[in-house]
């Protein structure tokens, strides 16, 4: 049985103060929640949300870089991530990949350096809408899987979450079809099972990512292969994020 996890991705959202309020009220009232619950929250308020002692809510960031120090101004290393409380990282959203040009290769050398420090990524993969019109929706998923994945043994493919996150319904309130959706995660599975075999492909929670609120979410959590959900704008609410979280 895999835990269902449900990511809020905060974006470039949110001052530290408004992080910190937003996170303790998340946390009261999702205690009892039998889902795994993550804030991926921007660099500047993990250090605080940490201090909070957050009971259920675990904390995530939104990029890093593969390297553990040196002149890479602007960056952030995993160990920097870990030593302010993190367990997961996103990595190769599709705002990294369309604007500040991401490859399939770098995103792949952050995700084998956050597996070596002990970090839990999310790795995002989805097409556009041109790509899809073109049906080279599985295409597109299975290769930046293959590719985000290079080298990443059978002892660490468990501590992987993948989001699968159609570009065209990232924050536009369309949302793909849950049972397409189950479909695309679906052949991601099959992918899994030819590099890893069917019994650890089975481990991975794999998320689906769009436009994701409480009036949608029950169409996706139905889905067979949908592990959960990444949610960017209706993570920014209390109220939102827990009607997901509740679904
Ligand atoms: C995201 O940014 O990963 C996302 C899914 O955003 P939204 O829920 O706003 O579409």
């Amino acid at each position: 049985m895999r835990t269902p996890i449900i990511a809020g991705n905060w974006k470039m959202h949110k001052t530290v103060g408004e992080a910190v309020e937003v996170a303790r009220k998340l946390d009261e009232q999702v205690a009892d929640s039998p889902v795994e619950v993550v804030i991926c929250a921007p660099f500047t308020s993990l250090s605080a949300l940490s201090a909070l002692g957050l009971k259920k809510v675990k904390l995530g960031a939104q990029n890093m870089y593969y390297a553990d120090q040196g002149a890479f101004t602007g960056e952030i290393s995993p160990a920097m991530l870990e030593d302010v409380g993190c367990e997961y990282v996103i990595l190769g959203h599709s705002e990294r990949r369309e604007i500040f040009q991401e490859s399939d290769e770098l995103i792949n050398k952050k995700v084998l350096k956050a597996l070596e420090t002990g970090l839990k990524p999310i790795l995002c993969v989805g097409e556009t809408l041109a790509q899809r019109k073109a049906e080279q929706t599985t295409d597109v998923v299975v290769a930046q899987t293959t590719q985000g994945l290079a080298g990443v043994s059978a002892k660490q493919i468990a501590h992987v979450v993948i989001a699968y996150e159609p570009i065209w319904a990232i924050g536009t309130g369309e949302t793909s079809d849950g049972k397409d959706a189950n479909q695309v995660i679906t052949s991601i599975r099959q992918t899994l099972a030819e590099l890893y075999g069917p019994e650890l492909a089975e481990q991975v929670r794999i998320q689906y990512g769009g436009s994701v609120k409480p009036s949608n979410i029950a169409e996706f959590m139905e889905q067979t292969e949908i592990d959960g959900a990444l949610v960017g704008g209706a993570s920014l609410k209390v109220e939102d994020f827990v009607g997901i979280i509740r679904y």
